[in-house]
């Protein structure tokens, strides 16, 4: 598999002279060899360099890769060609799945993890996505619950609108076949042109949820917090290379209020102080993961749809707190008959409705998560028992049920705590 870096970027912003911005030194390195390195370290030793302003300093410093013990081929744009635009001069390269990377980002990525997830999603393109912390002023990608992209949405957003907290990393693996829709005249770019006319055309794109670190350090003030973050040691930490500890957390009475049963977003509010309890995870550098029970997705009582909206809900009021859930895992199902308009196929036993554990088991799995470090908060004792079973502490909460179960349950949380952000301050003391 080939990896494809778009180094045409000029650097203005970082005031540099004589370098192209792939070439900016970030603690002591260019940027461009530490992303060598990241597809290096994913077993890809195969690059196509899209150069453009001052290519012939990339060239020179690269040559043909073989000082790095890889191997380059370098393709010179002549006039500007956009970022899509660029990979199409160099189609003839492209005859097998690849992966295209931004020359101004800091990753740590492994790439053949996130290839192996896009060719399982059947996907013509998959784009690397996380939240951020400032959601309503960036490009956002709207996704089905089952990751398949619905839409782009284009800042500036409506005031009031409700906005998934999903932003694309710079960062794609794209199938050939993506390459015939990029015009054949002009300049174009992925996020703006090409991808969403693929999307009109009916084309496969999907998300690939990470906690990876992925940012762009195209200004002064975010290479600077990129120096920072390797420095500290947080982009190496956030790697599949080390197993994390995360806070979960239950959605409905933890999170936000519970009504039994948030049919509707309009319905969704926090519960006090959860935004602020949320950031404070945020800003440690701990994955916070929402797992949640929503059965009455099989009762008929709302549709994957509606969820979807209702989680756009969360996304939003959490992100006016400058809050994010970095993953969402929920279960659809509902073991027992006998409601009006039910779903047949998610009438079933599963492995994933809490009290089991299999939520906090398939986040661990996926995203690397050391799940003896990790806290789960929940406000039900099946919450308690779930987080029990996958082998990690729990802290109950009073807010929601407040532990109203607790009889139907052989287990004790670690502790107990008034609500969710007594419960977080108790638990990131606890991690120290
Ligand atoms: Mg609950
Ligand atoms: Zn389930």
């Amino acid at each position: 598999m080939k990896v494809v870096i778009l180094n045409g970027g000029k650097g203005t912003r970082l005031g540099l002279e004589g370098l192209p911005k792939p070439m900016v030194p970030v603690a002591g390195h260019p940027l461009l060899e530490r992303l060598v390195s990241v597809a290096v370290r994913s077993g890809l030793t195969d690059f196509v360099f899209l150069n453009g302003h001052l290519a012939e300093v990339i060239e020179q410093h690269f040559g043909d890769g073989s000082r790095f013990g890889v191997r380059i081929d370098h393709v010179r744009e002549g006039i500007p060609l956009g970022t899509a635009g660029a990979v199409r001069a160099a189609r003839k390269l492209l005859t097998e799945t690849f992966v295209v990377l931004y020359g101004d980002i800091l990753i740590d990525v492994d790439l053949a993890h996130f290839a192996a997830a896009h060719r399982r999603s059947g996907a013509m393109v998959s784009l690397f996505v996380h939240p951020n912390d400032h959601p309503h002023d960036s490009d956002l990608v709207d996704a089905a619950t089952d990751g398949r992209i619905r839409a782009f949405l284009p800042k500036p957003h409506p005031a009031d609108a409700i906005l998934p907290n999903l932003v694309s990393g710079a960062l794609y693996v794209l199938e050939p076949t993506a390459i015939a829709h990029i015009p054949t005249a002009g300049a174009s770019d992925w996020g703006h042109d090409v991808f969403p006319a693929m999307l009109a055309a009916g084309c496969h794109l999907h998300t690939y949820r990470s906690i990876e670190y992925a940012k762009d350090i195209g200004t002064p003030e975010r290479l600077a917090r990129g120096e920072g973050d390797l420095e500290a040691g947080r982009v190496e930490r956030a790697s599949r290379r080390r197993a994390r500890a995360a806070i979960f957390m239950d959605r409905d009475g933890v999170l936000n209020t519970e009504i039994n049963g948030v049919h509707r977003a309009a319905q969704l509010e926090l519960t006090a102080g959860a935004g602020a309890a949320v950031r404070r995870v945020n800003r440690a550098g701990i994955p916070a993961i929402c797992v949640t029970n929503q059965p009455d997705l099989a009762k008929g009582l709302m549709s994957i749809e509606d969820l979807g909206q209702v989680f756009a809900k969360l996304d939003t009021d959490l992100a006016m707190e400058g809050a994010y859930l970095d993953l969402l895992y929920f279960c659809p199902h509902h073991p027992e008959a006998g409601w009006a308009g039910e779903v047949a196929e998610l009438k079933v036993r599963c492995d994933c409705r809490k009290p089991a554990p299999g939520m906090l088991l398939l986040a661990a799995e996926e995203h690397c998560i050391d799940l003896a470090a990790s806290w789960m908060v929940g406000d039900r004792y099946a919450d308690i028992q779930a987080a029990k079973a996958a082998g990690t502490k729990a802290v109950l909460v009073r807010t929601g049920h407040g532990g109203a179960d607790r009889d139907r349950y052989d287990c004790e949380p670690d502790h107990v705590a008034s609500d969710l952000p007594e419960a977080i301050g108790f638990i990131l003391n606890a991690m120290q």
